[in-house]
């Protein structure tokens, strides 16, 4: 009677859903030929890199050429910029047996008038947070060697000396790119009367993770970020690196990998409609294509155009559609990482309440469907990355087998509950000949960059008079 015909009516309903929502998120399911495919453009375009060939990658040499001893001492001052937060350190490099590093820092704000106003604003409250960091720890006076963590793009010419070439991720501050952010610092310092800092080193975050990890793990000779943005740097070998003269030893190499596919020629068929409106809607359209699929600056924005999509074609929220929902970055790499962890449904409902998503239960597993889709999709093309790195250094040295440790940092990376998980299945299925440690790196950006200058301070040292 009626109820058969009413119970056949939701059932195919639901069927229906159920095949719309294979249909949405089928793109974002890859199967392993296409990232083989991803890794060996990957690969190509590092070497083109390399060897100053055109190539969205950009390989850029960083000056740093040798890993921590252990035998470093000494104060130094860090700044953390390009992250969530700005940030001023102060690492003390003790032995490693005893005393270790210790680290006091301070996060300071970073409001978008200054992150996207003027270049001099934005290096005036830099050198502000400083001098405030410096009064609160009475390090006024003393000049200590300092590291500047600047986690963009930069054309290095020496280890203190690099050109911004464009910014990435949320930052857009005028009259910075084409400079020298070393000059741009010390220019505000010197506004800035009576204060002096002795700027020792530039360094990639992707570098100062690399190092922090080093200082640990000898084996560990590559650098990887999966926070706001995404990088990965390693220890290439210098005769491969055409932009600095000499082939003996190796060279850390800041590859830049979230522009790969700018030039149109890598991850066309990757990008989704959702991908191009989200990148559309980017500070920077056609940038950073790689980082956009990967990077949890974008990942919550992928999600909500997903969540649109499907409530337009009324799967999703009975098709109602929620003003919340139209509101850029609403949806935080946070929310990711909490709805796929191990939740009841109405766990996941109260986390979309707080969205003022009123999702019913079948609703709320849609949208883990959704969360899981996405950033299962980031750690693969991620993990393909990474064994494209591997893979190089493995056939620079001629092994059959190499062993290697990755030092990571990131939010994404360490709080989503198996975006890393994921990323080392790829790797070990993409580099077989590669036995891939992964090693949480503790503050890669402070601690790392202070290494990086004082393993600069230890080789000056014995090179001086
Ligand atoms: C920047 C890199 C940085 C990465 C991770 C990217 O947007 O271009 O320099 O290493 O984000 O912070
Ligand atoms: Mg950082």
């Amino acid at each position: 009677g009626r109820g058969v015909a009413v119970v056949t009516a939701v059932a195919s309903r639901l069927a229906l859903q159920r095949r719309q929502l294979e249909e949405t998120l089928a793109p974002f399911r890859l199967h392993s030929q296409q990232l083989k495919a991803v890794q060996a453009q990957m690969r190509e375009s590092m070497v083109r890199g390399l060897r100053g060939e055109s190539s969205s990658i950009r390989m850029l040499p960083t000056y740093v050429c040798a890993m921590p001893d252990g035998t470093e001492r000494g104060d130094f001052l860090a700044l953390d910029l390009g992250g969530t937060n700005f940030r001023v350190l102060w690492v003390k490099v003790g032995s490693r047996s005893e005393e270790g590093i210790k680290i006091i820092n301070r996060v300071f704000s970073l409001p978008e008038s200054v992150t996207q106003g003027t270049g001099q604003q934005l290096f005036d409250h830099i050198v502000d947070c400083i001098v405030d960091f410096q009064k609160e720890n009475n390090l006024s006076g003393q000049t200590l060697p300092l590291s500047f963590t600047f986690s963009f793009p930069c054309k290095q010419l020496g280890l203190d000396q690099g050109i911004l070439l464009n910014w990435t991720k949320g930052f857009k501050a005028s009259d910075c790119e084409g400079q020298d952010v070393v000059s741009l610092l010390r220019a505000a310092i010197r506004r800035r009367q009576g204060v002096e800092l002795n700027v020792v080193a530039i360094v990639n975050d992707t570098v100062g993770t690399m190092m922090s990890c080093g200082y640990e793990d000898p084996h560990c000779e590559v650098g990887l970020i999966v926070g706001t943005g995404t990088n990965a740097c390693y220890m290439e070998e210098l005769g491969n690196v055409c932009a600095v003269p000499g082939d003996r030893g190796r060279m850390c190499i800041n590859m830049e990998w979230g522009a790969f596919g700018d030039d149109g020629l890598a991850l066309q068929e990757f990008y989704t409609p959702f991908d191009l409106s989200v990148d559309q809607a980017s500070i920077n359209p056609g940038k950073q294509r790689y980082e956009k699929l990967i990077s949890g600056m974008y990942l919550g924005e992928i999600v909500r155009q997903v969540l649109l999509h499907l409530t337009h074609l009324r799967v999703l929220f009975g098709g109602q559609e929620f003003p919340s929902l139209q509101t850029k970055d609403i949806i935080k790499t946070k929310f990711l990482s909490e709805i796929e962890s191990d939740l009841e449904r109405w766990q996941v409902r109260a986390i979309l309440e707080k969205l003022d998503l009123q999702a019913d239960c079948e609703d709320a597993l849609l949208v883990r469907e959704v969360c899981q889709a996405v950033s299962r999709r980031a750690a693969q093309l991620c993990g393909a990355g990474v064994a494209a790195v591997v893979e190089k250094i493995r056939e620079n040295r001629g092994l059959d087998r190499l062993s290697v440790t990755v030092g990571v940092d990131g939010t994404l990376y360490k709080l989503h509950p198996h975006f890393s998980e994921q990323v080392k299945d790829a790797v070990r299925e993409l580099a077989p000949q590669c036995c891939v440690r992964f090693l949480l790196s503790e503050d890669g950006s402070g601690k790392g960059a202070a290494l990086v200058s004082a393993v600069a301070c230890r080789l000056a040292g014995a090179a001086g008079p």
